[in-house]
């Protein structure tokens, strides 16, 4: 394994301060690293990191370690960014969360039917031109739709010069027109809302199921999957893509506004469900699972609620996120104040 194979190409030489590594997952208070070493786990070394002004590592991020061969290495700085994505932090004005970082291209997506929106694409692009990155727009699902050429149309007036791209995860249609961008050593990120085929286009590119498309995704929180679960996955020719639920959120601005809108009637009916945490699922006296056995709600309508409800349900991470960095320089505040009360 070699750290340049990952994308490192930073030209100081860093030998004496610590080993190069890419953040490959966040867990709580724990990092999936890759380095020369091969595989492994970190954690932030604690005085290094007192300053705020320190990094926080995301996933993507190319930071410097103590590499330990029996356990845990130890983070000792974050190298700057190239390009990277943020949600801002969820205590208004007090920094930012980055989600992602140190990628090469933006897959900004919409899909052929209805999710479609020029606005939208518009606002992706934005943030596209904020991270530094180099934005391709990818239309997905052709194979939904006969004639695409009114679509290329708008994109092209939204985002002159931008290149688009039409695909079909499911037919595999265009698929050949991004391998420019799936190159050995480059990353990418997908930019869409949910149900536009993120994970259906990231399986088709690994040729293999990695990502379950039926709208959960796995549970981290249930660690059944914490040792196998990478955010920054490797594709078999050595590009990158990086998936993580923060870069989901990101996709989802003016889905979560719309939520209650969209989904007034589904809202309503849960308001009659015997109980007030009902999931809708076999619990006795749900609304909502009557009115789609009656036939006056659609099933297929219910699964894109829950699967909008599901990705929208990872602002908690940003929460859990914000409560971590607290307590990190919470503690590192009084193992400091220790330290001078010691000296002194
Ligand atoms: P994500 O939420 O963006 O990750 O979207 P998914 O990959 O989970 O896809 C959402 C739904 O769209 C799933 O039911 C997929 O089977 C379907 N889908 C994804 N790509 C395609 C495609 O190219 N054609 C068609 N017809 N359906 C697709
Ligand atoms: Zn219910």
């Amino acid at each position: 394994m070699n750290i340049k194979d990952y994308g490192f190409d930073f030209n100081k030489n860093y030998e004496n301060i610590g080993t190069p590594a890419r953040i490959t997952a966040v867990h709580k208070g724990r990092f999936g690293i890759v380095s020369d070493f091969g595989e492994g786990y970190a954690q932030l070394k604690g005085k290094e990191y007192y300053h705020e002004s320190e990094m926080f590592p995301t996933v993507g991020d190319f930071v410097l370690i103590d590499h330990n061969k029996d356990g845990d290495s130890r983070i000792i700085k974050t190298l700057e960014r190239k390009t990277y994505f943020s949600l801002r932090d969820p205590d208004k004005g007090r920094g930012e969360q980055v989600v992602a970082a140190n990628f090469d291209y933006v897959f900004i997506m919409q899909s052929l039917n209805h999710d479609f929106n020029p606005k939208r694409l518009e606002r992706y692009l934005t943030a596209a031109a904020q991270s530094k990155a180099e934005p391709v727009i990818v239309l997905t699902k052709a194979d939904l739709t006969d004639d695409y050429l009114p679509y290329i149309i708008e994109a092209s007036n939204v985002a002159p010069g931008v290149t688009t791209c039409i695909v079909s995860a499911k037919t595999g249609y265009g698929m050949n027109e991004l391998s420019p961008y799936i190159q050995k050593g480059k990353t990418l990120v997908l930019l869409g809302s949910s149900g536009v085929g993120k994970s259906s286009l990231i399986n088709a590119l690994a040729g293999e199921d990695i990502m379950d498309t039926n709208g959960i995704r796995e549970d981290d929180s249930k660690g059944r999957h914490t040792t196998t679960h990478r955010e920054l996955i490797m594709l078999q020719n050595g590009a990158m893509i990086i998936d993580t639920p923060g870069m989901r959120e990101l996709g989802m601005w003016d889905v979560t506004e719309g939520l209650g809108n969209t989904f007034a009637d589904i809202e309503e009916l849960a308001q009659h469900c015997r109980f007030r945490n009902c999931r809708h699922e076999n619990e006795p006296g749900c609304a909502v699972r009557e009115a789609i056995e009656n036939g006056t709600l659609d099933a297929s309508r219910f699964e894109s609620y829950k699967k909008i409800k599901t990705e929208a349900k990872y602002s908690c991470n940003a929460a859990d996120y914000r409560r971590q960095k607290e307590l990190f320089f919470k503690n590192i505040a009084i193992s400091e104040r220790k330290k001078r009360k010691d000296v002194y």
